[in-house]
């Protein structure tokens, strides 16, 4: 994770950096610092949120045309002061930002203990620097020095660094780590992902895993690990920029929440052909379709649970085998994949280190992939067969709100896709289903009319140490993102279950102090989550419960939501509970769109 920037041009750097490292913020909040070169090496860093931390020691009092800077999210070594980037070399002339991680830091770091090196942090980033530094003392120059340094390190890193003594150049490497140079008018940007440099141009070179570059002010060389020199081409982003703010709500992930009829329209816009779906980007023949055996869905923490939904949609609207993996055990369980199966993988950043890793494996093995992304252009939308852009906007919360809806609409479209192509799906039902998405954002904004209930219901329940979360079917996965949710941003510890599974164990942890939020919409298994409630209530647990029901009574609690079908339901049921962590963590004070120790987009395996 982590965010990194860095700046060359005739402009003060430390502005645009502090700029750029807050718009990464969402990538890691637990320390940050920037370094500029104004004839001498100036840097100034601090422990936690950049805000805070600039409050105290100013940022913007340091001087000079070129910088580098960093947003941490920890992983070797505590958010601290010591540990937060950049870090420098013992003579203090050479300063790095790293983004990932450098697997084999223990034993460089013993090697150049020995050769005199001295650590002054717990990072594993501070082998680069030292390395450099030692083959610059050998007699290479700098650039030998970063390359040669580059074939030393294994791991995941995207690096900057600069030298005291080449006042004009920044070094900059990416090997799994996500790294986009701007391209300006004698200036040049360099950051994590292009949201911060759109501000100052809209020319972009994405780099590849492998390359590195020498950048100046109007110059970029970029080589492979090998030290051939290749072209990336500049890539020109589009004119409509989306404006980052909360607008009039408190927090991103509010705001997020009720975006969401919005974010689903733009999912599904210019994709429905009345009795189908229809996508830009899928590159499947129709041949490709019809041979498809089974459909393997992978994804990581929120993005895990749409999987999941995606896999009922495939079976039971496709009729095509589906099997949910988590991204992250899915290549060290060495798959057993063929020619007809199909990879779908899920994730809003498009630079989730496990997804990746997955795709990398089912590449390997001869499996077509494809991508659900929302960032547009991101390491995974490159590197999959074809795939579907979310367009769901900057989701900037941490907690995911609006991609898991429409991650689930283009799900829910992909299994009318694939259901009608191979013959599996009627035109009048494929027809039907479609006129319900369209409908969709309407019934969400149906969804908001129980908040002043939910906040009632957080009033009343926001001191309580675990809470448990019930669904079935479609529902049950909604049961796992409450409860991750919950997690997320109150702190609360809560669980997620199949309801039916209750009485096999969790249902000892019931008491009069647990809260059970049960999504029971009047589905095909109504009645049976309903003596699941019993059994709940006959053991004192409080019972909220989220359903399209108004004549029950007898709960403790009631979120009333819309009826829709049950494919549907999912997208619609997960509302309220969003509102519900929300508006728990609200109660407690808790930073909700920074939760501690979380970062948006996880980059490292
Ligand atoms: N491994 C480095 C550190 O702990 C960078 C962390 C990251 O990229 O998340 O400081």
């Amino acid at each position: 994770m982590c965010g990194i920037a860095a700046y060359i041009g005739q402009k003060e750097a430390a502005p645009i950096i502090l700029d750029f490292i807050k718009k990464l913020e969402y990538r890691g909040y637990d320390s940050c610092g920037i370094a500029t070169l104004n004839g001498s090496l100036t840097y100034k860093k601090g422990t936690g949120k950049i805000d805070d931390v600039d409050q105290k020691i100013n940022f913007l009092n340091l001087k000079g045309n070129i910088g580098i800077g960093h947003t941490r999210w920890a992983t070797h070594g505590e958010p601290s002061d010591k540990n937060a980037h950049p870090h420098f070399s013992c003579e203090g002339n050479i300063a790095i930002v790293h983004n990932g991680i450098i697997e084999n830091s223990e034993e460089l770091k013993k090697i150049l203990i020995k050769g005199g090196h001295e650590f002054r942090s717990e990072t594993d980033t501070e082998v680069v620097v030292h390395l450099i530094e030692d083959l610059i003392n050998e007699g290479n120059t700098m650039e030998e020095a970063f390359a040669k340094t580059l074939k030393l390190i294994q791991g995941a890193f995207a690096i900057v660094a600069m030298n005291k003594n080449e006042p004009n150049r920044l070094y900059v490497v990416k090997q799994s780590s996500p790294l986009v140079l701007g391209v300006g008018d004698n200036e040049i940007f360099v950051a994590s992902d292009v949201l911060p440099i759109q501000l100052h141009t809209n020319k972009v070179v994405y780099l590849q895993d492998g390359d590195f570059a020498v950048v100046t002010n109007n110059d970029y060389k970029i080589k492979n690990l090998s030290e051939i020199k290749v072209n990336r081409e500049i890539t020109i982003l589009s004119e409509n920029l989306e404006e980052i703010s909360k607008g009039d709500f408190e927090h991103f992930m509010l705001k997020e929440i009720y975006e969401q009829p919005e974010s689903i329209k733009r999912a599904f816009k210019g994709r429905i052909d009345k009795d189908n779906a229809k996508f830009g980007g899928l590159n499947l023949n129709i041949d490709d379709i019809k041979k498809i055996k089974r459909v393997v869905l992978t994804g990581c923490g929120t993005s895990w649970h749409a999987c999941l939904i995606g896999g009922y949609y495939i079976e039971e609207i496709s009729k095509i085998a589906a099997q949910v993996e988590y991204a992250s055990e899915f290549r060290y369980k060495n798959p057993v994949l063929g020619k007809d199966d199909l990879l779908i993988v899920l994730s809003q950043s498009g630079e989730t280190a496990d997804s990746i890793a997955a795709i990398q494996e089912a590449k390997e093995k001869g499996v077509k992939t494809i991508g659900l992304v929302n960032v547009v252009g991101s390491p995974i939308a490159r590197m999959v067969d074809g795939g579907i852009y979310l367009h769901a906007g900057h989701e900037i919360g941490v907690a995911s709100t609006k991609t898991f809806t429409s991650h689930l609409t283009a799900l829910y479209l992909l299994s009318i896709y694939l259901g009608r192509i191979n013959g599996n799906l009627s035109k009048e039902k494929a027809k039907e289903m479609l006129n319900d998405l369209e409908n969709l954002p309407d019934k969400i904004k149906e969804t908001f009319n129980s908040v002043e209930e939910i906040k009632k219901i957080a009033n009343k329940y926001f001191k309580s140490k675990n809470a448990l979360y019930l669904g079935r079917h479609y529902n049950f996965p909604v049961a796992l993102e409450g409860a991750l949710k919950l997690k997320e941003i109150s702190y609360i510890h809560a669980e997620g279950y199949p309801a039916a599974e209750m009485k096999h164990g969790p249902i000892a942890l019931i008491d009069e102090n647990m809260p059970v939020i049960v999504i029971a919409p009047e589905d095909r298994l109504y009645s049976k989550v309903m003596s699941n409630i019993q059994e709940v209530k006959s053991r004192k647990g409080k019972v909220i419960v989220v359903t399209t029901d108004e004549s029950k009574n007898g709960f403790d609690e009631i979120i009333k939501i819309p009826k829709v079908s049950e494919f549907l339901m999912p997208i619609i049921s997960v509302v309220p509970v969003q509102l519900l962590a929300y508006y728990i963590a609200k109660e407690r004070n808790c930073d909700i769109d920074k939760p501690r120790n979380l970062a948006k987009s996880v980059t490292v395996e």
